[in-house]
């Protein structure tokens, strides 16, 4: 079967998702698939293990897929490999990128720099963090991809690979397509508690996929909103929850409505919360049953992970034989 890679993206397997993972990283991509696209979906182990336990990584891998699964992913037109998989391959290309770049030049990465902002030396980070960019770019040359979807904090990671492929082909032949970076609108959901940005790592303010009905209930109910007439951020994020996590035309408009009264000075925080939590719990309930559908026949997962990393394999098979034949001649 042929088939032209065009967009590639990838997650790390770190965790149970949220709401925020899912409407902002799981959605664009179902839009693509939806579009007609057939993008290929990598699951970043490798790139877990900079700041997590491999053990603790090859457990989440399964559930990760299944998640996506659940959400609406569908392996028929979304490729899904594990990125592992084509270790060797991916190392050996990262050696071979690497000796186009400079120290230097990776030390000026933004994870990098952000390390030494926040008051550590570059010289103490994780050295496969400082080496994450060129991983990353070997990660999306392999399959010679041609468009990556990224949020706004991808970019400049984006850039490196863009440089390396460039100098690469410079110096070699037309080997690799220049990836075009498509920015997916940036999109911020906030924690309910008001501290930040919604995160795994912050469970208290963050709705899980695999929270309870109960448990989600009491985390909107706790909900940071806003005073009287005011719009804060706190409100605005739960109005996009509200609008964006597959609710009914009927719905955003009560939505709507309601935010309207409000700013007229009505006491209905608790009505909007209301709204809030039957969206919220009907969304929950739909994928908990998904998923289980989904875990139901324990080899759907192996098979859908097997047809994946065998193209994912054949694909990369081939650029590394165009890659050595360029580099050392036949
Ligand atoms: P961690 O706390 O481990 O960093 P996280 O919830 O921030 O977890 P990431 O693994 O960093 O999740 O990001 C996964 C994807 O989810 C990324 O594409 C990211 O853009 C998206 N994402 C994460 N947090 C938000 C958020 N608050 N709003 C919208 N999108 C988000
Ligand atoms: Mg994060």
């Amino acid at each position: 079967m042929e088939k032209n890679v065009n967009i590639l993206t990838g997650v790390r397997p770190t965790g149970s998702l949220t709401i925020a993972n899912y409407l902002g990283a799981v959605k664009p991509l179902l839009e693509l698939q939806n579009s007609g696209e057939e993008p290929l979906l990598f699951v970043a182990d490798l790139h877990a293990i900079t700041d997590y336990e491999p053990e603790q990584v090859k457990q989440y891998i399964r559930e990760l897929v299944a998640d996506y699964l659940a959400l609406g992913v569908d392996p028929e037109k979304t490729t899904i490999y594990v990125q592992s998989v084509i270790k060797g391959q991916i190392m050996t290309l990262s050696a071979y990128l690497a000796r186009l770049t400079t120290v230097a030049e990776l030390l000026r990465v933004p994870t990098i720099k952000d390390k030494i902002k926040h008051g550590q030396s570059a010289e103490s980070a994780n050295a496969l963090l400082f080496f994450y960019p060129v991983l990353m770019a070997a990660d999306i040359l392999i399959q010679r991809a041609k468009s990556i979807p990224v949020g706004e904090d991808q970019v400049a990671h984006l850039e490196t690979t863009r440089v390396l492929a460039e100098r690469f082909n410079k110096k070699y032949g037309e080997i690799f397509p220049i990836p075009k970076v498509t920015q997916v609108k940036s999109l911020r959901i906030l924690s309910l508690k008001g501290d930040g940005k919604m995160s795994k790592s912050s469970p208290e303010g963050a709705i899980f996929l695999t929270d309870t009905l109960e448990e989600a209930e009491k985390k909107i109910k706790r909900a940071q909103t806003a005073g009287d007439k005011e719009m804060t951020p706190s409100l605005e994020s739960l109005l996009l929850i509200v609008k964006m996590l597959d609710s009914t035309e009927e719905e955003q408009k009560r939505a709507d409505d309601i935010i309207v009264r409000h700013k007229n000075g009505e006491q209905v925080m608790g009505e909007f919360k209301d709204l809030a939590i039957e969206i919220v719990k009907r969304f929950l309930t739909r994928f908990q049953t998904k998923r289980k559908e989904v875990l139901a026949d324990p080899t759907y997962i192996d098979k859908v992970l097997e047809q994946g990393n065998d193209f994912a394999r054949k694909n990369a098979d081939e650029t590394m034989v165009m890659v050595e034949k360029a580099m050392y001649g036949n």
